[in-house]
């Protein structure tokens, strides 16, 4: 029997390559999604309930535009679905002002977001503390503090973007094959062959968007620059008749010179718990090698460096963590390369820890280019 070609694979079904595969179906392209495990599920980087969005990102200005987009991109996915992926609740980028801060990479991280958010229009305030104080009081800000205020900040809900993205994508004729790893991708004359567990399959083109997992593709040299850095987000109970935590804001705090001198936040969903973390830049060599689990001594840690002093309104109770990675480059910039030249196969990092904002946008970039290949 002749063997079914595909005009174009997407390999990795997370952020970026449901968002990708969303994109290419609209093409009429003979389009195939593949996955290792069934997403969305909770082995890669794209969950744990919620993301935040904002557009003023501190991390650069040229990621504005994707951040617009893919705003514009959830309400196209909401109004086709019927799902809500965005909550627009404003956000608040806390600086203690102590001492200076940089994040992702980009120092002076607050200016830089006031200046983005000044440069590209973006509705904001810079609210002084005492206002903070009365709305959001849970929050301990030093008088050395600053905030920066933006309202369009919110959330997404990243399994069911991932879901609603793969459901569409589907229906408009894209084909899903999940568990199934591919191991290895074989160039041939005429485009390429997936190697999977029992089966070749032919395509003419490859978007390969494995998260971390791109390591075992990419040439060696190129690996050593994608750090994998395992995440703990942890939900705290709340601590009854303090603060109303439902009404609260996106937030992200930083208080010190370290990467690791960071906190963000969400509003409590649920009325019992808030979801916190921190960020942490220690490497593991591979995602299959990420300790899954989340000891006493950790949620302690965290209770004691993160939260005692700055936050109140929440009980030192950890009702659940949870464990996610990050796949971070030094200058945590995206990596969009083709593999060995070839504009015909296209591989794509994980983003640094900050790319769920920018991952439907980024689908409709890749989605272009490879169709134009
Ligand atoms: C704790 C945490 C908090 C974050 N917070 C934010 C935030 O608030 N805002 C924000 O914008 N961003 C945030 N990020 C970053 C954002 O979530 C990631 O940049 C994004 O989810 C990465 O998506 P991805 O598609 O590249 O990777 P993934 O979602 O990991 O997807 C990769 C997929 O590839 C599959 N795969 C791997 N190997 C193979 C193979 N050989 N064959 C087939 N399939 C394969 C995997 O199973 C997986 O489904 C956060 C990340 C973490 C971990």
């Amino acid at each position: 029997m002749e063997k079914k070609w595909y005009d174009i694979a997407v390999i990795g079904l997370g952020a970026v390559g449901s968002a990708t595969l969303y994109q290419l179906s609209k093409s009429g392209a003979k389009v195939i999604g593949l996955d290792r495990f069934a997403p969305p599920h909770t082995l890669g980087s794209s969950h744990g309930e919620t993301r935040i969005t904002r557009l003023a990102v501190g991390e650069g200005e040229e990621y504005v535009a994707l951040a617009k987009r893919s705003h514009e991109i959830w309400t196209e996915l909401e109004s086709l679905s019927g799902e809500v992926i965005r909550t627009r609740t404003g956000g608040l980028l806390i600086d203690s002002g102590e001492k200076p801060w940089a994040k992702h990479g980009a120092e002076g991280f607050w200016e830089r977001t006031v200046r983005f958010a000044r440069n590209q229009q973006i509705e904001h305030r810079i609210p002084d503390l005492q206002e903070i104080n009365t709305s959001f009081p849970a929050f301990q800000i030093p008088v050395s503090g600053k905030v920066y205020h933006e309202m369009e900040a919110g959330f997404l809900r990243p399994e069911l973007a991932i879901q609603t993205q793969l459901d569409l994508a589907q229906k408009n004729g894209a084909e899903l094959k999940l568990h199934s790893p591919v191991q290895t991708i074989r160039e041939v004359h005429d485009g390429f062959e997936l190697m999977l567990q029992n089966e070749t399959l032919p395509v003419k083109k490859v978007v390969l968007t494995a998260g971390g997992w791109i390591k075992d593709f990419i040439p060696t040299l190129e690996r050593k620059k994608f750090k994998i850095c395992r995440q703990v987000l942890h939900w705290l109970e709340i601590e009854p008749g303090v603060t109303d935590w439902t009404s609260y804001p996106v937030w992200m705090w930083g208080f010190g010179a370290n990467p690791e001198d960071f906190i963000y936040g969400f509003p409590s969903l649920d009325g019992i718990s808030v979801k916190m973390a921190s960020e942490s830049f220690l490497e593991v060599d591979h995602p299959d090698l990420i300790e899954r689990e989340v000891n006493e001594e950790e949620q302690q840690e965290f209770w004691k460096n993160k939260v005692e002093g700055k936050i109140t309104g929440l009980k030192n109770n950890f009702l659940k963590s949870s464990v996610c990675f990050y796949t971070v480059t030094e200058d945590a910039k995206f990596v969009i390369e083709p593999m060995n030249g070839r504009e015909d196969f296209l591989w794509v990092s994980a983003c640094s820890g900050h790319g769920f904002k920018h991952s439907a946008a980024l689908g409709e970039v890749l989605a272009k280019r490879i169709l134009s290949s």
